[in-house]
């Protein structure tokens, strides 16, 4: 193994696969056993006792049971805590499983049942939180007012940033600061470890919807909790009794995707700087949401995340009316919640992703989130333009942009 401290773009193509050469293959092994076979009572039964209690198997008793423990999800783990520099990582089977577990571990084991949370959220985590349907009561602020709204029962500090879908950057450290010790959940998922590592800043648990960039291809759901040690085993106590474990196959994709994470981040990234500047131009929008477009009055780009990242938002002049146009009259986007993949969506989020918000806290019916791929941003402004300038109730072109191929013709 190279000891030497390696830059993230080789620890997304190498970590997790540091046996493989032993092991005499070359890509990464799935394992899809729904159980392990015993050596013995003894040694199992200490198995299933370490992970009840949050730890890894025990060296003789195996895995026991696919719903405490899976190598091919273990490997993801140590895989994407090493790009956010953390101890170790706990996957679940959605990001918003993952968020459940670190409400129950932080709440109901430690007997306090308050939790402090920065506006806005994705708004299933909004949702979430202001049900209190996991027996916890939450306040919900602005970055500068948690230190206002920390109780002697608060158990959990949780903010996102950028935020889902306005683009806001919250300062890290500063909100940690103002959490006097008391853990900070921050939502990575529009950063993703290679813009940003909360962790440096004091964050005490590192959240992904790993659904959208890590995955990056539309094809898993999945969530992941980068921490320490002594948090995830309180998160795995909860995975294990919820069966929130990850599938094993989600698992092998998305340790297949961390691999091409830089070049997909950063290639998104110029695609969206380009897409961004060209909106900020057009009559049709009032708005363009993105950090690099006066989105960073705290300086945090540079200090705290690395680029601007690929997700846009815009408000348009013309409201819901136009919002409706724009949606259903591209063509090369598709028009469908998620975000972070190789190819570009569209959606409105009043309407859909932060439908069950707050009245007071839901997006403006003329904003529009914008989540841009890999496509030359050229085919993607080409979109936009024709779909803003479509009238209302036009039909769509499905595909504007590439022409037919004769045969015989060569394409790259
Ligand atoms: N966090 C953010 C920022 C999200 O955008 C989402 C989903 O859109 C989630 C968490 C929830 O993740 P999942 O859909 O994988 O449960």
């Amino acid at each position: 193994m190279i000891s030497r401290r390696l830059r993230i773009d080789s620890v997304a193509v190498h970590a997790g696969r540091e046996d493989l050469v032993e092991l005499g293959v070359h890509a990464l092994p799935i394992d899809l056993s729904s159980t392990n076979p015993l050596p013995g009572i003894e040694t199992g039964g200490l198995s299933y006792e370490a992970m009840a209690g949050g730890g890894v198997p025990h060296a003789e008793g195996g895995a026991v049971y696919g719903r405490l423990w899976n190598p091919t999800v273990a490997r993801f783990e140590s895989a994407l805590a090493r790009m956010e520099h953390t101890e170790t990582a706990v996957a679940f089977s959605s990001g918003m499983a993952a968020m459940t577990a670190a409400i129950l571990a932080t709440t109901r084991e430690s007997g306090r049942g308050h939790i402090v949370a920065v506006r806005p959220l994705y708004g299933g985590t909004d949702h979430l939180l202001a049900s209190g349907m996991l027996g916890a009561e939450t306040t919900f602020c602005t970055a500068e007012g948690v230190a206002a709204a920390l109780r002697p029962d608060t158990a959990l500090v949780v903010l996102e940033t950028p935020a889902n879908p306005t683009l806001e950057l919250v300062d890290i450290g500063a909100v940690v600061a103002a959490a006097r010790g008391v853990p900070v959940l921050v939502d990575n998922t529009f950063a993703t470890p290679i813009l940003q590592n909360p962790a440096a800043f004091g964050a005490s648990m590192v959240l992904h919807s790993a659904t959208k960039y890590l995955g990056g291809h539309g094809d898993v759901i999945a969530g992941v909790i980068a921490c320490d040690q002594e948090t995830a085993a309180a998160l795995r106590r909860v995975r294990a009794v919820t069966g929130a474990l990850l599938h094993p196959l989600g698992a092998y994709l998305l340790h297949r995707g961390l691999a091409t994470l830089p070049i997909r981040v950063r290639a998104q990234q110029e695609n969206a700087r380009r897409v961004a500047a060209w909106l900020s131009t057009h009559p049709s929008v009032s708005r363009v949401h993105y950090p690099e477009l006066g989105g960073d009055p705290g300086g945090l780009l540079g200090r705290q995340m690395k680029g601007p990242g690929a997700m846009i938002s815009v408000e348009l002049r013309g409201g819901l009316d136009q919002a409706g146009r724009l949606t259903s009259g591209v063509g090369l986007f598709t028009h469908a919640v998620s975000l972070g993949g190789v190819d570009s969506l569209i959606q409105h989020p009043a309407a859909l992703t932060h439908r069950p918000v707050a009245a007071e806290a839901r997006p403006s019916p003329g904003l529009v989130r914008l989540s841009i791929g890999l496509e030359d941003p050229e085919d993607l402004i080409a979109d936009l333009d024709q779909a803003l300038h479509r009238p209302l109730g036009q039909a769509r072109d499905r595909d504007p942009a590439p022409a037919p191929v004769r045969a015989g013709a060569a394409h790259a």
